[in-house]
């Protein structure tokens, strides 16, 4: 039995029925990590003798996610573990506490398979950012697999982990799940901790799991919500996280939002986009048009205000308190700017620039102001729209995953990835990828969005969605293990 085609419930339910342990399915994966990571580089750091160790306690335990072989994005801290955020800024920095979302994970039982790679603080949409080099596409390693959560995404689509914990700003979890044919969900803002993740754009980050499938996302989910007394900006999600088992998706009014689903789209994802929401209507979806008044301003305001944010955030990487500090320099002003320059790469460097400009005096009110302005109009056009429907549908991506090296040198081109799901960042919206189909043999996902907190709703109209378009397709990286 090809093990890495399982998923995380299906696991569980071997596990509990004494036909699998955990010490058999950690190994299944440490073992396609060793035949594949060497191409595929989906992590940065691989926890071996800890993962062994996990699994081996983790026996017959009845933990509720007992054994379950999970991926970390390296932007989230984990004590005594090297976390480097893709920076040669933090390069060999082991933090001292472990990141609230990995701590509740690892109660629960994971058995945690190592860092995954990333852009360079998250600013990215392919992990070509990454200092550490790239990660591959597991469907075709000359592609990227998207980003920033590329090494999570891949590592999950290569069979290299069960599940992955990713986050998402702009997109990083949605954007690389749909390139790399697997479900990536961003929960409401706050409704999961951020303590522990190092900061980004903090108006904006959330972390998320990347999953095989929708009901493995749910049951990460479940345990990943709640007030986190050292986040004071998470709070208690209102509902319970239920896992979907329902698949009807009648009643359900979807709106498929049109400036995100036309022009801009490459005719072949929009193609397997409008089958799917063909056969969402044939499913007994009311599917019908929708308008984000705003949507074309999402990525000028986004690419504003995260930016800003940041410029502000890694003021503290100083080369006093964390990771490198850059030798010979005879003064601290000295210090700190030849550790900046040596520490951090290109796009972060432009997202300072870009952010510490639209942050100055005489231009804030011009940048930083208005985008503002155009996050409360997004803000508004979503309250409208929740109005009439249910949810809200588009593609997630513009196109397929993209040639390594075809967008580095063009950030605008690059920027633009994420024209489909920056905009459920600006609105703190829960939005979820599922792979709904091929181009060219290239994955393409489906973005469903929800009201806030709507969790359930998101995650049971995915269920639904996903049974009835029944993309069953694995990477070749797995298939060829069956
Ligand atoms: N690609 C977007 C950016 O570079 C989103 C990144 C993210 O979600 N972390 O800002």
């Amino acid at each position: 039995m090809n093990l890495l085609r399982l998923t995380a419930m299906e696991a569980l339910e071997m596990m509990g029925r004494g036909e699998l342990s955990a010490d058999e399915l950690t190994g299944a994966f440490l073992d396609q990590i060793d035949r594949h990571d060497g191409d595929v580089a989906a992590y940065l750091y691989v926890n071996k003798t800890g993962a062994r160790e996990a699994a081996a306690a983790a026996g017959g335990g009845d933990r509720p996610l007992n054994g379950i072989p999970t991926a970390i994005k390296d932007v989230l801290c984990t004590e005594g573990m090297l976390t480097t955020c893709g920076s040669r800024m933090l390069e060999g920095f082991v933090p001292v506490y472990t990141a609230t979302c990995v701590s509740r994970l690892t109660e629960a039982g994971v058995v945690n398979l190592g860092k995954t790679n990333m852009d360079e603080f998250a600013m990215g949409s392919s992990t070509e950012n990454s200092a550490f080099g790239p990660t591959r596409n597991p469907w075709d390693l000359d592609r990227v697999p998207g980003g920033s959560s590329g090494g999570s995404a891949a590592a999950v689509a290569a069979g290299e982990a069960m599940w992955a914990l990713g986050s998402d700003t702009g997109g990083s979890i949605r954007q690389p799940a749909s390139f790399c044919g697997v479900v990536g969900f961003k929960p409401t803002y706050g409704s999961v901790s951020r303590y522990g993740l190092v900061a980004f754009a903090s108006s904006f980050d959330q972390v998320g799991p990347l999953t095989r499938s929708v009901g493995d996302a749910a049951l990460m989910l479940q345990h990943l919500v709640g007030k986190d007394p050292r986040d004071t900006t998470s709070v208690a999600h209102p509902e319970q996280i239920v896992i979907p088992e329902d698949r009807d998706l009648s009643g359900l009014r979807i709106g498929v939002i049109s400036e995100l689903s036309g022009e801009g789209i490459d005719p072949g994802v929009r193609e397997v986009f409008q089958k799917a929401v063909s056969t969402m209507a044939d499913a007994g979806a009311q599917m019908e048009t929708a308008s984000i008044p705003h949507a074309e301003y999402c990525i000028p305001a986004y690419y504003i205000l995260a930016p800003a944010e940041a410029s502000a955030n890694l003021a503290r990487y100083d080369g006093v308190r964390f990771g490198l500090r850059a030798g010979g320099a005879r003064d601290v002003i000295e210090m700190y700017e030849e550790t900046r320059s040596l520490g951090f790469g290109d796009e972060v460097k432009r997202r300072i620039m870009l952010g510490t400009y639209a942050l100055s005096s005489g231009y804030y009110d011009a940048y930083y102001g208005q985008a503002q302005k155009v996050r409360t109009l997004v803000v508004n056009d979503f309250d409208a729209a929740f109005r009439e429907f249910d949810l809200l549908v588009s593609p997630t991506t513009p196109t397929t995953a993209f040639g390594l090296g075809e967008r580095v040198d063009d950030p605008l081109t690059m920027y633009m990835s994420d024209i489909c799901t920056v905009p459920a960042n600006l609105a703190g919206l829960p939005a979820i990828s599922i792979p709904v189909g091929l181009d060219g043999g290239m994955p393409v996902g489906m973005q469903i969005m929800g009201p806030a907190f709507s969790a359930n709703r998101l995650l049971q109209a995915a269920h639904g969605a996903e049974a009835a378009v029944a993309f069953n397709r694995v990477s070749p990286l797995v298939e060829e293990r069956d």
